[in-house]
C-alpha cells in the first residue's frame, strides 16, 4: 500500500496543518510527502475521518 515511508510521525503534523487552514495538497508538500503512494494514503485517511465525523454529527440529532 505504501513505499515504506514512515507515515505516523507525518500524520499528526499533516492534520495540524489542515486544521490550521491548509489545503491537503499544501499540507502534504509541507510535511515532505512527495510520492503519490504516500499522498494517496493520507488523502484516503482524511476522507475516512471526515466521513466518520459527519456520521457522528448526524447520529447525535
Ligand atoms: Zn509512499
Amino acid at each position: 500500500m505504501t513505499c515504506g515511508t514512515v507515515i505516523g510521525s507525518k500524520w499528526e503534523k499533516y492534520r495540524k496543518l489542515v486544521d490550521g487552514g491548509k489545503t491537503p495538497k499544501d499540507a502534504l508538500d509541507e510535511v515532505g510527502l512527495k510520492r503519490y503512494c504516500c499522498r494517496n494514503f493520507m488523502l484516503t485517511h482524511v476522507d475516512i475521518i471526515d466521513e466518520v465525523a459527519k456520521y457522528k454529527i448526524v447520529s447525535k440529532k
